[in-house]
């Protein structure tokens, strides 16, 4: 029985620990990728409470460790005052992870409650309010890079959610400047799945803060958006990590937008393109071969 036991017990902190180097894995490859983290950098890690933001945290330690260049972290946390708020849980837990970390305390709550009409969703004013805060924290830490934990799947989720209502192709970069000029924010989990970092959560026995405590409800086409990837991925397993590749494989000359790409200027030059294309772009049932005339692209 013990023999049992034992090997049970083995083979699950086999599949933590392999969890936890895939985390750092990914992690580094996305650091290393859009060149996230420098020499030098104060990394202001922005930690909710969630899953996330804690796996966040968790794994650039870990990284901070090995990595053959120097950078500070610094924790923050914004208080925002939402009704039962357990304000005590984060300082208690950074503390005694020894990490430096600042609470910022401000109560956008009231502020939220009193300017948007009951029933109606707070998430934008609050995400902007929140957004401001953080930048001018960072600028009075002297943090010049602002962590944010979102992952793989709230990239693909606003990918789409972008594509559906906004008409427009655009995700949820991994790298960009902040609205105010000053700062680099990045996403060092842009290329984790949030299952990973739900179980990683689970693993490390994270003291998770709900993130429903304001009493607003999450955004319903957002949680279409999720019930809909998950559903791909449970009838055709891969779809969802390609969709995820094909954002870093773009063709301009194959989508519509004119400012990306000059179709206006587009100029034959009588060269004919040594690889072809074979790209999903061709009527299935086309026979080019057999229209005079008309050299049929060969496949690679
Ligand atoms: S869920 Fe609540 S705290 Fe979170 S962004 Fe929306 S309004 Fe703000």
């Amino acid at each position: 029985m013990n023999a049992v036991i034992d090997k049970s017990a083995e083979k699950v902190a086999y599949e933590n620990n392999k969890l936890h180097k895939r985390l750092c894995r990914l992690v580094g490859q996305a650091i290393g990728d859009f060149n996230m983290i420098e020499e030098g950098d104060k990394v202001m890690v922005c930690l909710s409470g969630g899953k996330d933001s804690y796996a966040l945290l968790d794994i650039l330690l870990t990284l901070r460790e090995r990595a053959p260049i120097h950078f500070d972290i610094v924790a923050v946390n914004l208080d925002q005052k939402q009704p039962n708020f357990p304000a005590d849980v984060l300082p208690r837990y950074l503390t005694d992870l020894g990490v430096p970390f600042h609470i910022e305390n401000q109560d956008t709550y009231s502020i939220v409650t009193r300017l948007i009409p009951e029933g109606k969703t707070t998430c934008s004013l609050c995400s902007r309010l929140r957004r401001g805060i953080l930048y001018r924290v960072a600028d009075e830490l002297g943090c010049n890079k602002i962590a944010l934990g979102h992952h793989r799947d709230d990239i693909l989720e606003t990918f789409f959610l972008n594509m559906f209502f906004g008409g427009k192709l655009k995700g949820m970069p991994a790298k960009l400047v902040s609205d105010d000029g000053k700062h680099m924010v990045i996403r060092p989990l842009a290329y984790v799945k949030e299952e990973d970092t739900e179980r990683y959560a689970a693993v490390k026995g994270f003291p998770i803060i709900p993130c429903d405590l304001c009493g607003s409800q999450e955004n319903l086409q957002r949680k279409q958006i999720k019930a809909m990837l998950r559903d791909w991925e449970k009838k055709t397993p891969g779809r969802v990590e390609s969709v995820f590749s094909a954002l870093s494989t773009v063709v301009p000359s194959h989508l519509m937008d004119r400012n990306l790409f000059g179709f206006t200027d587009l100029k034959t030059d009588g060269v004919a393109n040594p690889l072809g294309d074979i790209a999903f772009d061709e009527e299935p049932c086309s026979t080019p071969a057999t229209v005079p005339g008309i050299i049929p692209l060969q496949p690679k």
